[in-house]
């Protein structure tokens, strides 16, 4: 995998663009920065002078401060009970959706400077408090507040930004009906409740705090959204080229055979390093700056493609599955498409076998 630094900073921009230089950016570099390599991602976007990074684990957040991350990091997961104590150990902003862990983050602290932000739920479901419960948890939250356990920030989730504003509008009312009705302490206080969607699509609530994610990385958040640069390419080696005589079978079950004489290669990526099973005799690559398709099952290891109509395809060519070669192109956003799912699962689904190169320069190509 090869990944632009450079489009990831010019995704950025754009998200600051669209909101406004009075929001803070949080970019989101959690699982791996979405499977690109949280190591490249963080040393990318530094020129940015994000005000922190956005993570959705303790264990992900302790890995940013050993890289000697010193911005914040919130923590936007509920924290399990277990790592409270390593989260206020590591200086992290952790997500309070319990009461419960309200108390272990305030017995945690124990003199030591902690500060957590509050989850409201407004539609999502998953996590955070109530947003019609506020009376009692904001009573709570200030309570801790001043009891030393620095209450920092508010915040919701918008659960489908991505298909239109109406939502938007319904959950960013619920946070501030919640919002007034907690009350909030003195000091710095952030409300932050947009994604990479909701920051394109309704930057009017970018408040306090923005929390770009798939945007930055090359996803696209809607078909009537800007689309944004591409981040990640993937590319592999051919290793084997053969022709294949009218009627030849290939790969397991036999699923494909030669419809006239063809000429197939090899490639060296497959499922096992996240390829999606299902792009076997579906999906494409580029080789040679042209558009072939991948015939029979992917393998494990290895998968196959259709090179009859390009010719001097040798071992240790170059296949793109995803990202350009020539006048071609494979986005995420259509190989999630193909195979029935979300760009996020494509990025983050490519395993630690693929090498993630980060390029700094807008004339790094990868074929
Ligand atoms: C992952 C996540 C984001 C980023 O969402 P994108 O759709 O990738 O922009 C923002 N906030 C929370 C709480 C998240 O879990």
């Amino acid at each position: 995998m090869e990944i632009r630094a450079h489009a990831l900073r010019h995704n950025l921009r754009s998200i600051r663009a669209s909101v406004g230089p009075g929001a803070r950016l949080l970019p989101m570099v959690k699982a791996d920065a979405y499977g690109t390599g949280v190591v490249g991602a963080v040393a990318a976007l530094a020129p940015e002078r994000p005000y922190g990074f956005g993570v959705a684990a303790v264990e992900e957040g302790i890995d940013l401060r050993s890289l000697g991350v010193r911005e914040p990091i919130l923590v936007l997961s509920p924290t399990p009970p277990a790592a409270v104590k390593a989260g206020v150990e590591a200086g992290l902003t952790l997500s309070i959706s319990s009461l419960e862990v309200l108390d272990l983050v305030q017995s945690a602290a124990a003199g030591r400077p902690a500060a957590f932000h509050l989850e409201v739920d407004t539609g999502m479901g998953r996590s955070g408090f109530d947003w019609r419960d506020a009376p009692q948890w904001g009573a709570r939250a200030l309570q801790a507040h001043a009891a030393g356990v620095r209450w920092t920030g508010c915040f919701t989730h918008m659960h489908s930004a991505d298909e239109g504003r109406p939502t938007v509008d319904l959950q960013w009312g619920r946070l501030q009906e919640a919002l007034a009705a907690a009350g909030r302490p003195e000091g710095e206080f952030l409300v932050h409740g947009l994604n990479s969607a909701a920051s394109l699509r309704c930057p009017e609530y970018a408040a306090d705090l923005v929390r770009p994610g798939i945007f930055l990385y090359g996803g696209r958040v809607g078909p009537d959204q800007p689309a944004p640069e591409d981040v990640a390419s993937v590319h592999a080696r051919v290793v084997h080229v053969r022709s294949a005589p009218e009627g030849t079978t290939l790969g397991y079950g036999s699923t494909y055979r030669s419809q006239g004489d063809e000429r197939w290669a090899t490639v060296a990526m497959g499922y096992g390093d996240g390829l999606p099973r299902a792009l076997g005799n579906r999906g494409h690559a580029l080789v040679g700056g042209r558009r072939v398709p991948i015939v029979g099952r992917i393998s494990m290891d290895v998968s196959v493609v259709d090179i009859t109509h390009v010719a001097g395809v040798r071992p240790g060519h170059v296949a793109t599955f995803i990202g350009s070669d020539g006048d071609e192109r494979i986005s995420v956003d259509e190989v999630a498409e193909l195979v029935g799912t979300i760009s996020y699962e494509i990025l983050t689904g490519f395993t630690p076998r693929v090498v993630r190169i980060w390029t700094d320069g807008s004339a790094a190509g990868g074929s």
